[in-house]
């Protein structure tokens, strides 16, 4: 049987869905091809992101910061609770309930805006072909398309001296499911999601060790930021080891033993539970036969050009399966961008203006570049530089840990980075992204009127510090 389509997107994530929907939207025959199935035993749309990724990790650091700020933070505010309990059956049930609510969301649109959803495995052939296996089922389909675009995302990294094990040791998606709070928790890797999910069950009560190979905490972050963060988390109780190469694993019963070498030689923890963050891979085995034609770089991305398009004419991939951060709201970006190029428009993404957050508390977040890279280009540049602490409104919310800083370009005055730890520092670095977006100078937003007493003066002052001209800090 051969079907044919204008546009046949594999994967169903943000990239995956984004881009079905946007095709549609633009009027092309769209089939999506995804063949997850959740926890419940059914098919479901939404990727990484929706159903083991962004969605589910901040539904549990919320409710582990509720449980953590009525455990520890009401008191300053003269509220007393008695004893705080912690109901992790409810806990995950909530969460689940979310990600049913999102995913179920995406297949309405889908209906909504006529993609078909193809349930199972999608591979690219030569010729734009593609063969689709029904969940469930060995016979194979040819289908047809246009254009064709791949969105499979990405996987967990898996490293040989930790296996994974059952609940014991076990990657982002089993870290999300414990049924109790470990007394002693491992984390290898102090990456974003090592920090988010350590995060979650050290505010529960766990004991929480991060075991990290490189030497400087969180390399991407600006340096000052970083150190502030390292700090920060140390003092929450996260031990974070740095420079601690981990060698080997043993389990023993319901415990997990990793060897690991630092700068004093041989160690080892034992833990109730481990998690393995390590990072992420692009899954493109399975995805590509023999003489699809599409190539990969050197790293096992799908290449592509700055508008996604991979060698194949008419073939094009997209998010974690590419270049650039493995982000949901990059391969949104980019699932619009190529629906467009496909319909004859002129999109563009602007990757230097893409934010990265991390949703520990106080969140981290940036956009553009960091200090130490504008530096190591020699370019002219200046600083402004502002802490939470002069700032009224997080004084009044007990929430004054962090700052905000500027690197602006010294010769054009424009903002070349925005660099934030602090409350809700994921939303205000889209203040940055705009300023960069809009090409804007530093000074354009020391002329602009913010609101008082909001955490977004903290914004304000810390442009007007690139001048010198801030008034709250000596
Ligand atoms: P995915 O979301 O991975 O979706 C790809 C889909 O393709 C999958 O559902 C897969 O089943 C399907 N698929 C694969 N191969 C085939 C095939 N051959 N046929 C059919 N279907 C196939 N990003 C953020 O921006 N913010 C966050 O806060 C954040 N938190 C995260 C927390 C965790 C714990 C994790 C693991 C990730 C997090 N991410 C976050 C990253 C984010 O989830 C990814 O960047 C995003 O999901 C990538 O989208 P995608 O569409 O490229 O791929």
């Amino acid at each position: 049987m051969s079907d044919k389509y204008d546009v046949i997107v594999i994967g169903g994530g943000p990239g995956g869905y984004a881009a079905a929907i946007r095709c549609a939207q633009l009027g092309f025959k769209t089939a999506c091809i995804e063949k997850r199935i959740n926890k419940q035993g059914k098919p479901a749309l939404g990727g990484t992101c929706l159903n083991v990724g962004c969605i589910p990790s901040k539904a549990l650091l919320d409710s582990s910061w509720k449980y953590h700020e009525a455990q520890d933070k009401l008191a300053v505010h003269g509220i007393e609770v008695g004893k705080v309990k912690i109901d992790i059956a409810q806990m995950q049930k909530r969460k689940d309930e979310v990600v049913l609510q999102l995913t179920g969301g995406i297949a309405a649109l889908f209906q909504a805006n006529k993609v078909t959803w193809l349930q199972g495995t999608g591979k690219l052939l030569a010729n734009k072909q593609v063969e689709f296996t029904p969940n469930g089922k060995d016979d194979t389909e040819t289908l047809e398309a246009e254009h064709v675009i791949l969105a499979a995302g990405s996987v967990p990294v898996n490293i040989p001296p930790v296996p994974l094990k059952d609940d014991l040791v076990v990657d982002s998606t089993g870290a999300l499911e414990f049924d109790s709070v470990p007394k002693r928790l491992g984390v290898i890797g102090a990456g974003v999601i090592g920090l988010e999910l350590g995060s979650v069950w050290a505010r529960l009560g766990a004991e929480v060790i991060v075991l990290e190979a490189v030497d400087r905490f969180l390399p991407n972050v600006d340096t000052q930021i970083s150190k502030e963060a390292l700090k920060i988390l140390k003092k929450q109780g996260l031990d974070i080891r740095l420079g601690a190469r981990v060698t080997g694993s043993e389990v023993k019963g319901k415990k997990v033993t990793v060897s690991y070498t630092d700068g004093s030689g041989d160690q080892s923890e034992t833990f109730d539970r481990l998690i393995v963050a390590v990072g992420r891979r692009p899954v493109t085995e399975d995805l590509l036969s023999q003489d699809a034609g599409v190539s990969l770089d050197e790293r096992n991305y799908i290449y592509v050009d700055s508008q996604c398009r991979t060698d194949v004419p008419g073939v094009y991939a997209i998010g974690d399966l590419v270049r650039g951060p493995a982000l949901a709201h990059k391969a949104l970006e980019e699932a619009s961008m190529v629906a467009e190029v496909i319909h004859g428009e002129h999109t563009q993404v602007n990757y230097d203006a893409i934010a990265s957050v991390i949703y520990t508390h106080p969140e981290v977040a940036w956009v553009g570049k960091t200090e130490d890279e504008v530096k190591a280009s020699g370019e002219a540049y200046k600083t402004g530089v502002v802490p939470f602490a002069a700032n009224g409104r997080a004084l009044a919310a007990a929430e004054a840990e962090g700052m905000v800083k500027f690197v602006v370009d010294e010769k054009t005055d424009r903002v070349l980075g925005m660099h934030v730890i602090g409350p809700q520092a994921s939303e205000l670095v889209q203040q940055g992204v705009i300023a960069m977006e809009f090409g804007a100078t530093i000074e354009d937003l020391q002329l602009m009127v913010f609101s008082h007493p909001s955490l977004s003066e903290t914004v304000h002052e810390a442009a007007l510090a690139t001048d010198y001209r801030a008034i709250h800090i000596a």
